[in-house]
C-alpha cells in the first residue's frame, strides 16, 4: 500500500493507491490516514535502494525533496552534499541528523579484459562480498555486475580454509575494457549491492542500507507528522560511513541547542551473538544511547547528554513508547559529531535495532520504526531541556 502526495494549488492532495475514492484534500487527513496505516513501506523501500555510497549520495536527496514538499518550512543544501530542512519556528533549535550514505565500494582499476578491482569506502565486511550481484554507477549508463573469485575447486587446502579477502575478489560486468570506458565506467566509479527491499514473517523488513536509510525514513515521516514548537532541522547528512563528515560540517552550520542522531544498532537476538554481547532486540523499540565508541575503550564515540537522554526517556514514558538503552561498543553515530561542535551541543542519538547491521540484507522491525516515528514527534513537538 502507498500514499502519494502531490501539490495542487497550495492545498495538499492525498490519496491512496489502493483506493481511489478516498481522495483526502488536506494535512490534517493524511495525518489521520498516516496513523491508521501500518506504514509506508513504499517509500522506505525507495530511500533503501536508492544508491548513494558515501561521497556519491545522489540518489536520495531528490525523493526527500519530493517527500517533503509541503510539508516543511525551509529545503536548502550545501556545498558538501547535506540536506536540511526546517520545520516550525521557536527559541530553540533541535538538530535531528540521519545519513544518507551508505557502505559500498569504488573502481580502483579496470584490468585489459575488463575485471574490475575496487576498493571498499566504510566498514564493508568482506565476507559479505563474494557472489553479490552489484550495480556499477557509469556515467553514461548503469551497469550489473557480480563479484567473483577463484572457484572453491582450484583453491588449494590452505586456500579453502581461509577468508577470501576483498583484494582476492574481482567484479564481472560482462564487458571488455573499452566496452565499459563507453559506458562511463572509470577509476572512482561508485559500486552499490543489487538488494532489493522485502518483508519477512511477523512485521520483520530486510533491506539493502537501512543504515542508515531506516533513519532517513522515519526523519521524513516524523517531519510531515509533526507540528514542532521549536524550530527543528532535520539534516541529512553525507559521509557519516566514512568518518562522520557531513556532520561535523552541519552542526557548525545549524548550531543548534541539542542534537539528535537517528541511526541504526546492533541487534543480538540471533543464534550468533550473546545476549551479554548485544542485549538490544529487535521489537522491543528504539534504543536511547547511553554510550558508544571504539571496542574496548568507547573512545571515539558519544557519551549522551544525560540531561538530553532523561528527557528523551521520560517523554518516551509518557508516550507509552517502548524503547531500549544502550551502550555500544564497536561503533558510533553523527551524535559523536554534534556533540563537539560550537562549545558543545548537548546530544543524544536513538537507533532502531537492526540485525546483520553493514551486511547486504539488514533485517529490521516494523514496530521499531513506527515508535521511531512516534518519538520523533514527540521530541519536534517538546520543550528541549537546554
Ligand atoms: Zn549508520
Amino acid at each position: 500500500m502507498g500514499v502519494r502526495c502531490h501539490l495542487k494549488g497550495k492545498r495538499l492532495v492525498k490519496y491512496r493507491k489502493i483506493n481511489t475514492l478516498e481522495v483526502n484534500r488536506d494535512y490534517r487527513n493524511y495525518i489521520k490516514i498516516m496513523e491508521a496505516e501500518e506504514m509506508d513501506v513504499n517509500l522506505l523501500k525507495a530511500v533503501s535502494e536508492a544508491p548513494g555510497v558515501s561521497g556519491f549520495e545522489y540518489g536520495i536527496p531528490e525523493i526527500i525533496k519530493k517527500e517533503l514538499r509541503g510539508f516543511v518550512n525551509e529545503v536548502r543544501e550545501d556545498k558538501f552534499g547535506n540536506l536540511y530542512v526546517q520545520k516550525g519556528r521557536g527559541a530553540k533549535t533541535i538538530m535531528i541528523a540521519a545519513h544518507t550514505d551508505e557502505i559500498g565500494l569504488l573502481v580502483k582499476h579496470v584490468d585489459d579484459k575488463g575485471f574490475i578491482r575496487f576498493a571498499k569506502l566504510g566498514g564493508v565486511p568482506d565476507h559479505i562480498l563474494l557472489g553479490q550481484r552489484v550495480w556499477i554507477h557509469g556515467m553514461k549508463k548503469r551497469v550489473r555486475g557480480v563479484i567473483g573469485c577463484k572457484a572453491i575447486h582450484v583453491m588449494k587446502d590452505e586456500e579453502r580454509k581461509q577468508l577470501v579477502t576483498y583484494d582476492k575478489m574481482f567484479i564481472d560486468a560482462g564487458a571488455t575494457k573499452d566496452q565499459l570506458a563507453r559506458l562511463g565506467v572509470k577509476v572512482g566509479t561508485p559500486i552499490t549491492i543489487d538488494r532489493s527491499l522485502t518483508e519477512l514473517e511477523n512485521d520483520v523488513i530486510v533491506g539493502r542500507a537501512m543504515d542508515d536509510r531506516a533513519g532517513c525514513y522515519m526523519l521524513i515521516e516524523a517531519l510531515k507528522r509533526a507540528k514542532p514548537t521549536n524550530r527543528v532541522v532535520g539534516v541529512f547528512t553525507v559521509q557519516e560511513e566514512v568518518g562522520l563528515r557531513g556532520a561535523t560540517i552541519s552542526a557548525f552550520a545549524v548550531k543548534p541547542d541539542i542534537g539528535i542522531a537517528i541511526d541504526t544498532t546492533i541487534a543480538g537476538d540471533h543464534p550468533e551473538i550473546a545476549e551479554s554481547e548485544a542485549p538490544v532486540k529487535l521489537g522491543k523499540g528504539p534504543t536511547i544511547l547511553v554510550a558508544d565508541g571504539r571496542r574496548d575503550s568507547l573512545a571515539g564515540g558519544t557519551i549522551a547528554n544525560p540531561i538530553v537522554r532523561g528527557w528523551m526517556m521520560e517523554l518516551a514514558e509518557k508516550a507509552g513508547i517502548p524503547y531500549q538503552l544502550e551502550v555500544l561498543e564497536g561503533g558510533t553515530t553523527d551524535a559523536t559529531a554534534m556533540q563537539i561542535a560550537h562549545e558543545g551541543v548537548p546530544s543524544g542519538c536513538i537507533s532502531i535495532p537492526s540485525r546483520y547491521v553493514h551486511s547486504c540484507s539488514e533485517v529490521v522491525s516494523k514496530k521499531d520504526l513506527q515508535n521511531g516515528i512516534k518519538f520523533l514527534v514527540k521530541i519536534m513537538e517538546s520543550k528541549p531541556p537546554f
